[in-house]
């Protein structure tokens, strides 16, 4: 019997027909990255378990469920990493960046692995793409944050779909007495809370606002507000981030109930939905997380960055495409190499590799497999050729190559082979 195997739940394969939106993108994302000056920065799937633990915070639904933890050979406990910001920081640290008064504004993508219920917009590998600053303290940097989340969504063309909501956390003295009136009102409320809230109740009540139960809307809704318990600073720093975001033109709503992941956040968080995907409609979050790199070993070095969801991006951007099939992008090569010279193997590849050196911006593929001139035009035809190079007997004796444009007019050329590249180049536009 054949095995068959089967990609693993909740990680699947991104195949070639599915690739143009990613690589799409994809590219908006370096041009914004560039536009705003941040830097790539790459690091291991893989990290120590304690890092998450510790980065990402105990009584989270990531550290409390979804790691992929396991043991290597020596019994190391090690995890796949659910997010980056906690790994970049290591990386910062450990790689002797972050001197007092540094300044670094950095971006990765990768995939990311979370043991999550899989659904639509839910997996178990998925892709983020962050950006995290150090060294910079106040609202405007954390306000630059939120415009290049804004700007990339205007340059994958997502913007009109995506809804900003802020909210702050305060400092950690702001919260410390928070916590204690919060504690005092889920004791009062024991008997309406689920599982996951009592255990969170002495760790971490705060994060007893994140539920997604629907049961403890309620509750949660009735619940004192941390907005009420502000000091003066804080709240003139939020005052600050919202002023910056109006002078901007950026619509946010506060959303007193956004607490997001991180244990370490203070200040401001922000999350941009959509109303486009269903149930999963948060495709991007982030906020300032100062008290992380204090822990790593960053002293006064303030953090603050965001990570989106690709997948998400993806369906969002193609389910507004769809709106507009009349923009849809039909990726073909730019020229098709074809060749009717029976057992004629050499001229046609030298041809080819020689245009591939001179045009490296092309997209040049070569014909496989024997079949007539006719059924080889239709091939390129399919493929959405925009141009063929056609080798026949003639073309190969007299060291020449015709240039058919399949651009309705298909006017063929025959010119010199050494020329090809030029004239390729130039009536193609690279
Ligand atoms: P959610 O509330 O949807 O679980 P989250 O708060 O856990 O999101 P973050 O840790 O803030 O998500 O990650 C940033 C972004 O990564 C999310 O806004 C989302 O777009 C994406 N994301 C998170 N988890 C997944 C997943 N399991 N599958 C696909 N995308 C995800
Ligand atoms: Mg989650």
């Amino acid at each position: 019997m054949k095995a068959v195997y089967k990609h693993p739940r909740g990680m699947p394969d991104i195949l070639p027909g599915d690739i143009g939106s990613w690589h799409r993108i994809e590219k908006a994302v370096r041009s914004t990255m560039h536009s705003y000056g941040y830097e790539e920065i790459r690091t291991p799937l893989v990290e120590k378990t304690a890092l998450f633990e510790r980065g990402i915070g105990e009584a989270t639904d990531i550290v409390e469920k979804e790691m992929y933890t396991f043991p290597d050979r020596k019994g190391e406990s090690l995890t796949l990493r659910p997010e980056n910001t906690a790994s970049c920081v290591r990386a910062a640290v450990e790689g002797g960046l972050l001197q007092p008064g540094s300044v670094h504004r950095v971006w990765y993508q990768g995939p990311m692995f979370r043991y999550e219920r899989p659904q639509l917009g839910r997996q178990r590998q998925f892709y983020q793409t962050g950006a995290e600053v150090y060294g910079v303290a106040g609202a405007s940097i954390e306000v630059e944050l939120i415009l290049m989340t804004a700007e990339l969504w205007r340059r994958i063309g997502v913007f009109d779909a995506a809804q900003l909501e802020i909210n702050t956390l305060g400092t950690a003295e702001d919260r410390a007495a928070y916590r204690e009136k919060l504690i005092a009102y889920f004791e009062s409320h024991t008997d309406q809370l689920d599982e996951d809230s009592v255990r969170r109740l002495t760790k971490n009540p705060l994060r007893i606002l994140d539920s997604k139960n629907p049961d403890m809307a309620k509750l949660i809704e009735d619940a004192p507000k941390l907005a009420d318990n502000l000091s003066a600073e804080s709240k003139a720093h939020f005052y600050e981030v919202q002023a910056l975001l109006v002078a901007n033109g950026i619509d946010a709503t506060v959303n007193n109930r956004l607490v997001r992941g991180l244990d370490y956040y203070s200040h401001t968080v922000f999350e941009w939905t959509t109303d486009r995907l269903g149930s999963q409609s948060a495709i991007c979050g982030g906020g300032r997380y100062d008290a992380m790199l204090e822990d790593f070993g960053a002293k006064n070095t303030p953090g603050v960055g965001w990570a989106m969801g690709m997948e998400r991006i993806v369906a969002l951007a193609e389910a507004l495409s769809k709106d507009q099939p009349e923009q849809a992008i039909v990726d073909g090569p730019d020229a098709f190499v074809i060749c009717t010279v029976k057992d004629e193997a050499a001229y046609p590849l030298i041809v080819t590799e020689q245009l591939r050196r001179k045009c490296p911006a092309l997209k040049i593929v070569q014909n496989t497999g024997a079949a007539n001139l006719s059924n080889q035009l239709k091939r390129a035809d399919k493929l959405n050729a925009r141009c063929v190079v056609l080798i026949g007997e003639e073309e190969k004796a007299n060291q020449t190559v015709s240039l058919k444009l399949l651009d309705g007019k298909n006017e063929t050329r025959t010119l010199p082979q050494n020329e090809a590249a030029a004239v390729l180049s130039s009536i193609l536009g690279s």
